[in-house]
């Protein structure tokens, strides 16, 4: 139910879709519709603004938006793994392993010194 409500709420786009309408679009009643957008919103999902419709208090509903995730190579940038001959053959259990690796090691504490201005 709550999967169809953010699909109506993100269809509704800018406008928002009010909440006496969801519920019924959900073909509930109001008393879980309303359940349905607070838990919405209780998870961070959807804002709900009070408004007046018809003379009857409800909420204008919107899907919150969330910046994209921002993926940069330059947190890795230098890693020595991905020029390392034995990529293919490193991993727990194995000879050459990241956790007994002199290089990562090496490369990991040059990072976290770099990024705390050490
Ligand atoms: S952890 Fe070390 S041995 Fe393994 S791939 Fe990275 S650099 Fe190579």
């Amino acid at each position: 139910m709550e999967k169809r409500a953010i699909e109506i709420i993100k269809k509704a786009g800018e406008k928002g879709v009010l909440q006496s309408d969801l519920w019924k679009m959900l073909g509930t009643d109001s008393r879980e519709g309303s359940r349905i957008a607070i838990r919405l919103e209780k998870k961070g999902l959807i804002s709900r603004e009070p408004t007046i419709h018809a003379g009857k208090k409800t909420y204008i509903l919107r899907l919150i938006k969330r910046p994209p995730k921002k993926i940069s190579i330059v947190s890795v940038k230098g890693c020595p793994c991905f020029v390392c001959p034995n990529l293919t053959r490193c991993g727990i259990g194995q000879p050459s392993n990241p956790i007994s690796c002199n290089k990562l090691t090496a490369w990991i504490i040059e990072k976290v010194m770099e990024e705390s201005g050490g």
